[in-house]
């Protein structure tokens, strides 16, 4: 399998702040990978810089064979690159349906939006019965589900999830997950950042254990889910 999205040496600095320390990581076309880490480790940093939010201090970006480092979200969007941020970013007073619309914001408003939205409908059925409804009024799961179905309007071949779970009841965060499975199975390239350890090793196939914005391990998944450091640090055992 050809990498889909290669990272090289990539660091992130705030100001004197080193977040992330020259990272190495890869994702084939087709897998569904994890980064996992506690609190402050540096994942949403290199995510960000992976989606072009922030510029990364150095190392490169390699993206569908191309180099994309420090090319602006929005043509990384165009390339098919879609981040899903922490905190969702959704638009409060826009109604659930404007906000999936403005996932397609790149393509003329034809039969193929249609089609997009009938499918995001279709993976989440409570976005459909919520669909005239401001998006500032949704409860925390459902905002998710919006972020997720927004960046799915895009038609991304390469999906940046940024902590799904964050603040949400267990039931939601299992539809949530599930969805991130059957949308992988369905062909998107996915690369989950996650302090549920636990759920992340579950449905991904390999992963990056990030800590001090270092990677200290990497692996299958369903080895690092049997690693006894793993286990003590992020499975509380
Ligand atoms: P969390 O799970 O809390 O989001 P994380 O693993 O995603 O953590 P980051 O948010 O990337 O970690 O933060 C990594 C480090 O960079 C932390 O020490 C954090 O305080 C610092 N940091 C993050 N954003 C900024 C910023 N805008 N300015 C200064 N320091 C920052």
């Amino acid at each position: 399998m050809s990498a889909l999205l290669e990272v090289q040496g990539l660091r992130v600095a705030y100001g004197g702040i080193n977040a992330v320390k020259g990272i190495d990581l890869h994702v084939a076309a087709g897998e569904l990978i994890a980064l996992i880490g506690a609190n402050g480790a540096g994942k949403t940093s290199a995510l960000k810089a992976i989606a072009g939010v922030l510029a990364p201090a150095a190392g490169r970006i390699i993206y569908g064979g191309q180099d994309v480092t420090r090319q602006p979200s929005f043509r990384l969007v165009q390339q098919g690159l879609a981040l899903v941020p922490e905190g969702r970013g959704i638009f409060p007073q826009l109604t659930v349906e404007e906000n999936l619309q403005m996932g397609a914001y790149c393509r003329p408003n034809d039969a193929s939006v249609h089609s997009d939205l009938e499918h995001v409908y279709g993976l989440f059925q409570r976005l459909f019965e919520r669909r005239s409804q401001k998006a500032g009024t949704l409860s925390g799961g459902e905002q998710q589900m919006l972020a997720i179905g927004r960046a799915l309007m895009s038609r991304p071949r390469l999906l940046l999830l940024d902590e799904p779970s964050m603040g949400l009841a267990p039931m939601m965060v299992q539809k949530i997950f599930e969805t991130v499975v059957q949308v992988a199975r369905d062909g998107v390239t996915t690369l989950l950042v996650e302090q549920n350890a636990l759920l992340a090793l579950q449905v991904s196939q390999r992963a990056y254990v990030l800590e001090g914005g270092v990677i200290t391990l990497q692996g299958q998944a369903s080895d690092l889910l049997k690693d006894s450091k793993v286990r003590q640090a992020y499975l509380g055992e």
